[in-house]
């Protein structure tokens, strides 16, 4: 599978993935097909996810120009057509009370601040009636998955409460039965804002929106090479070179660290894989997860899961650490193991999809959103550390603004700065394999703490 510290571009070697979201997408929306010769552009788009639709789109919808996107396989190829379906008020995985530790509370505020509005830029693209994504009702739970974790979701209700002023409440374990069933539900903390939806549906949406605002969404056009000269930037695809005066960087996890050295070893390409299973029963549904919202768990290497409408479940979560490893059967069973170890009514269950993608994680885990220095007219966003649904769409919106001219004002100061690179870039992949048996070690202990 592509890897983006070891791949220099996503080329046509590189499947796609078995996702349940192109089974049930069938109709790709038109786009430019390929670059063939040589042209000169506005605003050159690198990638063709969320982050460089939405730019897209808020470039010609809000400021007039013409942006040109480059996607190196099809539209929404990367995280965009292969997450998870959470749209959620997050971005990044930085816990809130590290936060204001860290920043102070007025920052963490604004951060808040920024990632609602995240939200509210998704629900107001689907509430333009301009395309259908099978949005579900509001509603996030996370979920205790041993006892001794619920203390904690409380003092999270606490801080959410007083510091950031927003209305999360606990779930007793007892009020859990009919939403969340099975041994691992100790409690949780309920977000009344939050949704599920079709993602893949959702990217289209925005690309056949950017298209009819002038966009032009080039695919099978990687970059394989950047020059530049004066302030003019020459990105070479296999049939032409771009040339254009403002690029707009939206690679994020697909990111490879030879597309441009400025970029390089600034976020960690991390696997994010998702199985989902044949259709539950109906008793298999009341035994498991009878609600429909969003979920996630306590662990340290933590779990989502949703039931979709037509009542499968999708489970995800974190296994493999490099490319050529991800598509190893362990990994599929790693999270068979969790699912039904989580809801023992599901053990036999057939599983009909599997599939992964790479999420971006920088040093400090929080995402970005700025003008690159010593490079001209170049703009990148990322780093949504596998939290990036709605928040990729926003600041998509963002990188249009800037490219435009206009800067882009936040009280969360720490999006708007150039991440710091990884030290020692080609031992990161064992530093995270550390990590990962660390974090596993410590939930293992915890499930043998509680019996
Ligand atoms: C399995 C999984 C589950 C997830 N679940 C959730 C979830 O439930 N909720 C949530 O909020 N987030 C989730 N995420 C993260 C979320 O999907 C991403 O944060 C978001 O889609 C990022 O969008 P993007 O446009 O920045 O990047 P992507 O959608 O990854 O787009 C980057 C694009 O750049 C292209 N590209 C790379 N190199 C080149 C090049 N040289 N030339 C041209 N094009 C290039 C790639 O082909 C790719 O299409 C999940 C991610 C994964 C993988």
């Amino acid at each position: 599978m592509y890897d983006p510290l070891v791949h220099s571009f996503p080329d046509q070697k590189q499947s796609g993935p078995d996702s349940y979201w192109l089974k049930v997408n069938t109709k790709a929306p038109e786009d430019d097909g390929a670059v063939t010769g040589d042209i000169d552009v506005d605003v050159a788009i690198i990638g063709g996810g969320y982050t460089g639709l939405s730019a897209a789109l808020a470039l010609g919808r809000d400021h007039g120009i013409k942006a040109t996107v480059l996607e190196a396989r099809s539209s929404a190829w990367g995280c965009s057509g292969r997450n998870g379906s959470f749209a959620r008020i997050s971005g990044g995985r930085v816990p809130w009370s590290t936060l204001v530790k860290t920043y102070g509370a007025d920052i963490a505020r604004a951060y808040f601040g920024e990632l609602r509005q995240g939200l509210d830029t998704v629900r107001a693209l689907i509430a333009s009636g301009e395309f259908e994504c099978d949005k579900q009702p509001d509603g996030v739970y996370k979920v205790a998955t041993f006892a001794n974790h619920a203390a904690a979701l409380r003092r999270e209700e606490e801080l959410y409460n007083t510091v950031l002023g927003y209305p999360a409440r606990y779930v007793d374990a007892g009020r859990l039965g009919g939403i969340h069933e099975g041994p691992e539900s100790h409690g949780a903390l309920y977000l009344p804002d939050g949704f599920s939806l079709d993602p893949l549906k959702l990217a289209q949406g925005i690309h056949r929106m950017a298209r009819s605002h002038g966009a032009r969404i080039h695919t099978n056009s990687p970059v394989i090479g950047w020059k530049t000269a004066g302030d003019t930037h020459h990105l070479s695809t296999p049939a032409g070179t771009v040339r254009a005066k403002r690029v707009i960087v939206a690679t994020n996890g697909y990111t490879s660290s030879q597309l441009h050295a400025r970029l390089a070893a600034r976020i960690l390409p991390v696997h994010s894989q998702i199985i989902v299973t044949a259709p539950m029963t109906q008793a298999q549904v009341e035994a498991s997860l009878p609600s429909g919202n969003c979920m996630f768990d306590t662990r340290g290497l933590l779990f989502y899961y949703r039931r979709l409408p037509d009542n499968r479940m999708l489970f995800g979560g974190r296994s493999a650490i490099s490319g050529a490893d991800a598509s190893a059967p362990r990994h599929r069973q790693y999270l068979y193991d969790a699912m039904t170890r989580k809801f023992p009514a599901l053990a036999g269950i057939d599983v009909d999809h599997w599939w992964g993608g790479w999420v971006a994680v920088t040093r400090n885990s929080l995402p970005f959103c700025y003008r690159v220095p010593g490079l001209g007219e170049v703009f990148t966003a990322g780093g949504y550390a596998g939290s990036g649904v709605s928040f990729s769409v926003h600041l998509g919106t963002k990188l249009a603004m800037m490219a435009a001219g206009l800067p882009f004002e936040t009280g969360a100061t720490f999006l708007t700065r150039e991440p710091d690179r990884y030290p020692f870039a080609s031992f990161i992949r064992f530093g995270q394999w550390m990590a990962y048996r660390w974090l596993n070690a410590k939930d293992a202990r915890e499930a043998r703490r509680a019996g």
